[in-house]
């Protein structure tokens, strides 16, 4: 092609600054999954501003400590003055600088929430929801499934499993049509027959026509999983997500071949060469990157067309605010395949007041993906600053 033609809009912007913003919550009521208690929610919220003054939100999965650092210390200094619709070079010169400079210790979360922010930004500029930019939406709105359903402090099961029933009930009370319960229930110190009785409770009460997924957060060895796993099968269950811890991907494959029930993971994964490794081994039917932790809304969109490329689903992991969730859907709507959003349902004051419009489920149980420039949503500034917290 020759000449120059029309500036692109937004051509000539650049990254003024990088900006991190500390959030955290304490809960009311802890609540629990097979890894522990769950005292409080906090997120590193990330901006990214340029020098027309658009700001571009992400949000960095895990604790505060670290990712900030990272973002401030080794990602902003890397970013100002750069394009920010260079959304892959940017990745690129960012991941290999982690690589080289931490190792095994390479804190891709950081990046991830950097990512996120530039895509938003870089919709912003363009005047374009993030999937437009992706190459388009194969679908505009994406059913969601109701995640929750976590344990408390009870000294009994038939306690825990009322509990885990009326919430079920609550959530179908909303407007979902699918839900996922969590396992593990040895936090209490039950083993996994417990979990089994918690699995048969809910579909007895539900009837068989809800689809009911289960998550074990890497509760178990493979012949503990074979067994809740063939369980699963016999009570119709959706996917069997995480039953083992995640470097054991031989376990992976093993359940797999062993297991009717689909085998779902991916949140504790980063980046398409892991990814792709599992693939290989086919580990999972159901593929799980967080844009939060995975690498951002870049890489996830390349583990998600792989994943499309081999046949394997792709529904994203999600247990974040509206950032989250909305960079989720951005990706989700254009990949070919059923996709569904993970709709976190547990106490969570951020998710709920962040966004200046919540996500509201339609009359079948779905979220439309937002049209509006960027990741499409807008940040109630003030409830951020409400939430900002300290973290020395
Ligand atoms: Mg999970």
């Amino acid at each position: 092609m020759t000449g120059a033609g029309p500036p692109l809009q937004g051509s000539n912007v650049k990254i003024a600054r990088v900006e991190t913003v500390p959030i955290r919550q304490e809960l009311d009521r802890p609540f629990g999954s097979a890894q522990g208690w769950t005292t409080a929610r906090q997120y590193l919220i990330v901006r990214v501003v340029a020098d027309d003054g658009t700001v571009g939100y992400g949000e960095c999965w895990g604790p505060i400590a670290g990712n900030q650092q990272v973002v401030e210390q080794i990602i902003a200094p890397m970013l100002e003055g750069e394009d920010p619709c260079a959304t892959g070079r940017l990745w690129q010169r960012v991941a290999f600088k982690l690589r080289w400079a931490y190792h095994s210790f390479s804190p891709y979360s950081a990046l991830s929430g950097v990512d996120l922010a530039l895509w938003d930004l870089r919709g912003k500029l363009a005047g374009e929801p993030v999937h437009r930019l992706l190459g388009g939406a194969c679908h505009e709105r994406v059913s969601a499934y109701a995640t929750g359903h976590y344990f408390r402090q009870v000294d009994r099961l038939d306690e825990q499993i009322a509990i885990v029933l009326d919430e079920a009930q609550a959530n179908l009370g909303k407007g979902f049509r699918r839900l996922k319960l969590k396992i593990g229930l040895r936090l209490l110190g039950w083993g996994a027959d417990a979990d089994v009785a918690l699995i048969r409770a809910v579909r007895e009460r539900l009837g068989d026509d809800v689809p009911i997924m289960v998550d074990a957060n890497c509760a178990y060895d493979v012949p503990t999983a074979l067994r809740v796993g063939r369980a699963c099968e016999d009570l119709g269950i959706g996917w069997f997500e995480e039953p083992l811890p995640p470097a054991d991907l031989d376990g992976y494959a093993e359940l797999s071949r062993k297991l009717d029930v689909p085998i779902a993971g991916g949140e504790s994964w980063a980046l398409l060469a892991r990814f792709a490794e599992v693939f290989q081994r086919r580990a999972v039917s159901v593929a799980q990157p967080d844009v939060c932790s995975a690498g951002g809304i870049t890489e996830t969109k390349r583990i998600a067309d792989l994943a499309a490329a081999l046949n394997i689903r792709c529904i994203p992991h999600v247990w974040g605010t509206p950032i989250a969730i909305a960079a989720s859907l951005q990706v989700a709507a254009t990949l070919p395949q059923e996709v569904l959003l993970e709709y976190d349902q547990s106490d969570n004051p951020i998710r709920e007041r962040l966004a200046t419009e919540p996500f509201r489920l339609d009359s079948d149980g779905a979220v439309a993906v937002p049209q509006r420039p960027g990741l499409g949503i807008d940040l109630d500034e003030d409830e951020l600053e409400r939430f900002r917290w300290d973290p020395r």
